[in-house]
């Protein structure tokens, strides 16, 4: 399976991503963590340099999309063509997000480089997965979208951690994102499942558990 995690900075869903790997691996599956971006060598390196430097909004989509193409090639790809599942903290539903709807990207660009760099990779077939071995767009089998108000999520980081540069933007910032998560629910409703954050971890764990269960991921 190949599972992505999504969601606004304060979310919360890098505490579950863990977990989701621990279910997987409960029943019975050989579990690859991964995150975007980054994820290899050399995605972590331009990680670095999207979180440090400031630089124009689609110049951000093109490090991005060349951090995924690395990354599926490395990593994913691999790991799923093995057999093993993939967890991976954010994917492209992020790029639409921040990219797209955060900074003001044409959506229509990040498909058409959605496209390129997804499309053409071969996989055995999955349980579950739509398509096969010429899927066009390798996509994530689920997504698990983490959904808070952007004031929550804001609240929750203002004590946790050192702000990158993204996380010192202002709350408009993240209400656009916020949307962008929405719009993408909307244009994918299979794939994507809402998460409700807005409440205590072990009732956000509970329901990430339901919805593996539901699905037949675990
Ligand atoms: O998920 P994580 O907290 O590791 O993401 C690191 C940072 O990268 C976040 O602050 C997020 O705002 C930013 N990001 C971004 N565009 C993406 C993915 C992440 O600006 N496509």
């Amino acid at each position: 399976w190949f599972v992505s995690v999504e969601g606004i900075d304060g979310a919360g869903k890098s505490t579950h991503v863990s977990a989701i790997a621990d279910a997987l691996r409960a029943s019975g599956q050989r579990v690859c963590v991964t995150r975007e971006p980054g994820g290899t060598p050399l995605g972590e390196k331009l990680r670095a340099l999207l979180l440090q430097d400031e630089m124009e909004a689609t110049t951000e989509l093109l490090l991005a999309f060349a951090a995924r193409r690395q990354h599926l090639a490395q990593v994913i790809v691999p790991n799923l063509a093995s057999g093993a599942s993939v967890v991976c903290d954010r994917f492209t539903d992020a790029t639409y997000a921040y990219q797209g709807a955060g900074r003001g990207v044409d959506w229509a660009l990040i498909a058409t480089l959605e496209q390129a760099v997804q499309s053409g990779w071969t996989l055995p077939p999955a349980p579950g997965r739509a398509g096969s071995a010429a899927a066009p767009l390798l996509q994530p089998d689920c997504t698990l979208w983490f959904d808070v108000p952007a004031q929550v999520a804001a609240e929750r980081l203002r004590d946790a951690r050192q702000p990158d540069r993204f996380e010192g933007q202002a709350r408009a910032f993240f209400e656009r994102v916020a949307q962008g998560y929405v719009r993408r629910a909307g244009e994918a409703p299979q794939r994507i499942v809402r998460i409700d954050a807005d409440r205590p971890q072990s009732q956000v764990a509970e329901q990430v558990r339901a919805v593996l269960r539901a699905r037949g991921i675990v």
